[in-house]
């Protein structure tokens, strides 16, 4: 999960007259990323545009992890289309239900670990088929650990995580941006449960609720995220709204505070989960 930053880009453009704002200095280039690879993305149905690559996999929509496991293989996909705007758009699902996901904590701070505690509180709230539990010691199902990286183009990573493995289990790793213009040096737990709550999303294979247009949340110019794969299912829910419906806790960018799910979220969880 991204969010805007806006005051950053405004120094940057201050910049620019006096020295010269150095950027694009680490980004990876799509071509440095393999034409084969860029296919798999985009047979899966993901934007090629801004494609890195990380030590995990490719990153794509600037914060789901695409493992060479799932580049591999056929996800089963399905469209969640609610209301106009939101499409929830779901690769790989987490198999074997009922079932208690664990998660731990490692090495961060108290606000990461509170975050952790709320977004599980919030989707156990649900009363699900799908439920968390955060564990201190043993091997979990997912574990969220830090990383330092700071604002690039006006953007700051908050979050990443993945999708569900093709055999049913969640991805297994969240990972938080420490840096100090992520959550600042005195970080709000809703702020940070907020941002679990979305990497967790990912991780039981929920896609960007406005993949197909990231400027809904992201700002900026109109971006299609995606070019459709042929035979791609849609399933529409009947009952929900038809008019635009904002605030879903899986929108790419993040409104810099407390998010969590909407109205048509938990009707997207209860159809799935
Ligand atoms: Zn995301």
């Amino acid at each position: 999960m991204k969010r805007i930053l806006l005051p950053f880009a405004v120094i940057c453009v201050t910049a620019i007259s006096i020295i010269g704002c150095k950027k694009n200095a680490t980004t990876t280039s799509e071509d440095e990323i393999s034409q084969q690879t860029l296919a798999q993305i985009q047979s899966l149905g993901f934007s090629t545009q801004n494609v890195r690559k990380v030590d995990e996999g490719f990153l794509v929509e600037g914060d789901i992890v695409l493992t060479p496991e799932l580049l591999n293989s056929k996800p089963e996909e399905k469209t969640l289309r609610i209301a106009e705007v939101e499409q929830y758009r779901t690769t790989n699902l987490v198999q074997r239900l009922p079932r208690n996901i664990s998660v731990l904590v490692s090495n961060l701070g108290t606000a990461f670990i509170q975050g952790a505690d709320l977004a599980i509180s919030r989707y156990n709230a649900l009363g699900g088929q799908i439920t968390f539990q955060r564990i201190t010691s043993g091997t979990p199902d997912i574990t969220i650990i830090g990383f330092n990286q700071g604002p690039s183009g006006g953007y700051i990573t908050l979050g990443s995580s993945g999708f569900p493995t093709s055999s049913g289990n969640p991805y297994n790793q969240i990972k938080m941006n420490t840096n100090q213009y992520a959550y600042g040096s005195n970080p709000d737990v809703n702020y940070v449960g907020s941002v679990i709550q979305h990497e967790i999303g990912h991780c039981i294979g929920f896609r960007h609720t406005d993949y197909m247009d990231r400027s809904y949340s992201c700002g900026g110019r109109k971006v299609n995220e995606e070019r459709p794969p042929s035979g791609l299912g849609a399933i529409l829910i009947p009952g929900t709204p038809s008019t635009p419906d904002a605030e879903s806790w899986m929108l790419a960018c993040s409104n810099g505070g407390n998010r969590t799910f909407n109205a048509n979220d938990v009707t997207a969880m209860n159809f799935l989960y």
